[in-house]
Parts: structure tokens; sequence; C-alpha cells
């Protein structure tokens, strides 16, 4: 597509990285297909193509208003019009700076600003967000339906030890673990079990205290400074374990192995962490990618379960992990259902479900009569967004597949 930048931005690093993706689209309108906000509103400024024609409005210096802003709101970043596109474009890295620089050339109200402000500093800290879901469950019935529905319901299930020593081989390898920010206070058994299950391989995982949130919320809100620092955070606290022979950094959560996978391109121009940056990236592996090489007989269950798989788009779009999770159930002995539309977002979408709560709630109702069409006993997934919003509105639990591992 033919475009002429603008001065403010023509020459900078991100203008140039917008050029190249924007002159790749051949604005063909494949994408739209597969895009989960085009199929609900049927309004191609809420299609990928649409969205990719206001940002190259934005960038060329053209109006900007609070009508582009919104469009670029709905889109859930899911990444599914990449996985479609013939050309190979990275609209995932161009939302990135759209948002970023309508964020500047149209301020959102003081209300909207404060709300993304406290959602980024309550999620992104354990110890605020942990008081916080207990206060919520106490109140449970006080809090307007929109609010409650981002409440788990109960106590997350309770944190077994790791098994005997003599159910476990002798650890002769070490990798990283990445506790992650929401993870450890809505379902730190998923973690748990990955340990116990890695345990049983020789695999012994560590965490490294000072790593926190992997900087995924503060980019998908427009704040890549502030993403940035979260990455350089956690490579100084991964690094000393790098270089005791840690073989890799594992994510049990896809949304954050997306993004630290990705932490070699959002800090390439930085003189002092993009070698160490490009390194983590390459060490970086989702959890099933560790376990598809092994052997895995001795996790073969013997409690087999009829299974419907969500792979989070996080997994399937941005790490292009597709099948492998269903394939490893299988090995351990599960049946896994069909599920239609497998390739589309739940709606979870990191704070997606709170800020656009209406269409994140009918992806949901769809992704789920989808799910539970064919009677599973349990639904799986890999990202803790995707497995609480889910929860919130399934007959049937819906749980880490790590957990599926487990005798
Ligand atoms: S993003 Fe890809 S599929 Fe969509 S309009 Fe551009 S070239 Fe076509
Ligand atoms: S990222 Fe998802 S919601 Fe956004 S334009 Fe692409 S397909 Fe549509």
């Amino acid at each position: 597509m033919q475009t002429t930048l603008a001065d403010f931005i023509k020459d900078t690093a991100q203008g140039k990285e917008a050029e190249s993706i924007l002159r790749s689209c051949v604005h063909c309108g494949f994408c739209n297909a597969t895009c989960p906000t085009y199929q609900l509103l049927g309004d191609e400024l809420d299609g990928p193509r649409g969205r990719i024609y206001l940002m190259k409005q934005m960038l060329e210096g053209q109006p900007v208003t609070a009508v582009t802003r919104v469009h670029l709101d709905r889109c859930l970043t899911c990444r599914n019009c990449e996985t479609t596109c013939p050309s190979g474009v990275q609209y995932g890295r161009l939302i990135d700076i759209g948002r970023d620089v309508v964020e500047q050339l149209s301020p959102r109200p003081a209300g909207e600003r404060l709300l993304r402000a406290g959602l980024r500093r309550i999620l992104q800290t354990p110890t605020v967000f942990g008081p916080m879901v207990k206060l919520g469950q106490g109140l449970r019935g006080l809090l307007p339906s929109t609010l409650r529905e981002h409440v788990p319901t109960g106590s997350p299930a309770t944190v077994m030890p790791l098994p005997d020593g003599e159910t476990v081989k002798p650890a002769s390898r070490r990798m990283l673990v990445l506790e992650g920010c929401v993870q450890p206070n809505l379902a730190p058994e998923t973690n748990a079990a990955a340990r116990r299950v890695l345990a049983r391989l020789g695999i012994a995982l560590v965490a490294a205290p000072d790593a926190g949130c992997c900087g995924a919320i503060d980019q998908h809100l427009a704040a890549p400074e502030a993403a940035r620092a979260a990455m350089r955070r956690n490579i100084d606290a991964w690094w000393p374990f790098i270089e005791s022979a840690c073989e890799a950094i594992v994510m049990t959560a896809s949304g954050c192995g997306s993004t630290v996978k990705e932490y070699g391109h959002h800090l390439r121009h930085d003189p002092e962490y993009a070698e160490k940056a490009a390194r983590v990236s390459a060490l970086t592996k989702d959890l099933s990618e560790v376990l598809r090489d092994e052997d895995l007989t001795a996790l073969r269950t013997v409690k087999p379960k009829r299974i419907a798989f969500h792979p989070p788009c996080s997994l399937q779009h941005g790490q292009k992990l597709r099948g492998v999770i269903e394939n490893i159930l299988t090995r351990a002995g599960h049946e896994l259902l069909p599920v239609d539309e497998s390739h589309l977002c739940c709606g979870s979408a990191g704070t997606y479900s709170i800020l656009q709560p209406e269409l994140a709630g009918q992806l949901r109702a769809r992704k789920l009569s989808h799910l539970q069409a064919r009677g599973p006993e349990l639904i799986a997934s890999a990202n803790i967004g995707c497995q609480s919003h889910l929860a919130a509105a399934s007959d049937v639990p819906v749980v880490h597949w790590i957990t599926l591992l487990e005798p």
C-alpha cells in the first residue's frame, strides 16, 4: 500500500517500522474473514483492513478523533488476522504503534485514563491484587454484575507439594519459570503442577525472585516505556540464572510467553539490553514446547478425561503453536473432543474483558457454546486470562492443561 508518513513520525524507529508494515498490506481484506470483531459488528472499521487504514491515515497526518481510538480499542490484539494474511502483515506490531500514537494525538477522557492506570497498577502488583481478589469475594453480592464476574468464585485449588523423592528422577536439568503477576493469586496450582510434572522428568524449575509481570499489560494498554522497564527488570532478574546454565525460560501462561519471545524486538534499539533481550527471547519456551520433546510414558494418566481444549490466541496466533498441547494430552491418554471455531478468540484478551465487557461477553458465549457442544468433562486452556474469563460463565470446570498430566 502506497504510504507517505507525516513529518512527526516518519524518521523515528516507530515510523520506519509502521511504514514497512503498511507497505506490506495489499488491502485484499482476506483477514476480515477471521476477525472476531468484524464477525460480530460487520463494520469495515472493526476489522483488520479498516483498522490498518485508520492507522495509515493517522500516521500520514490526517485528523485523528475519538472515532479512531474507539475502533482501535475494540481490537482484541488476538492476531488471528496475522495467521490469515497471505502477505505476512505484522498487524500486532502495527497496532502497538497505532495505540501509542492515538493516545498522544487524541487523549482519552480523565475517567478512562484513571481506569487504565489503575488496572496497570493493580494487576501487576500481586501484593495489591491478591487482597483485592479476597475483598471482592467477600463483597461479591454488593458488586455490580460487570465487576462481579471478574472475581473468581471460591479459593484457588490447593497447591500440592512435590512428589516423594522415590517417584522423582534426580534433577539433572534446570529451567527458569516465570511466576507472572495475576496467575499466582488466581491459579497457584498451575506452576505447582508444572513443577511436579517436570520433576518426574528430571527437570527442576526455579523462579527468579525479582522477576515480575512480563510487560504485556503495559504494552497492550499503550504504555510501551513502562513495558520496556518491566522487560529490563526481568532480564536483570534472570541473567544470573542464565549464566549458571538454566537451559530454558518456561512460560506456563501463553500470553506471557508471546510477549517474552518478543523482548528481543522490543529492546532492539537499547544498546545495553538488546543482546541480552535477544538471548532471553531465544531461551523462552512455552511449557508445551518443553514437554513436546520428552518421553511422556511416565505421565500417562490413569484417569483419562473427555476434554475440550481452547487454544489461546497468544499460543496459536502469537507463538504459532498449534496442536502441540492437544497432542500431549492425547499421548497422556485423554480424549480430545473436536471444537468448532477453535481459531477464534474467547474475548478475554488481557484487560479487554474489563474494558470491552459487551463484546467480550458475546465472544465468550459463542466460544463456550462450541466448547461445551460435545459434553466435555473439563475445558482446558493454556493462559490464565482465558481460564478465568471462560470459568466465569462455564457449566463445566475450566483448568490449565498441565494439571491433567498428574496422577
Ligand atoms: S492485512 Fe493481509 S489479509 Fe488483511 S488486507 Fe492487508 S494484506 Fe490483506
Ligand atoms: S487482532 Fe484480532 S480483533 Fe484485532 S483486527 Fe486482528 S483479528 Fe481482528
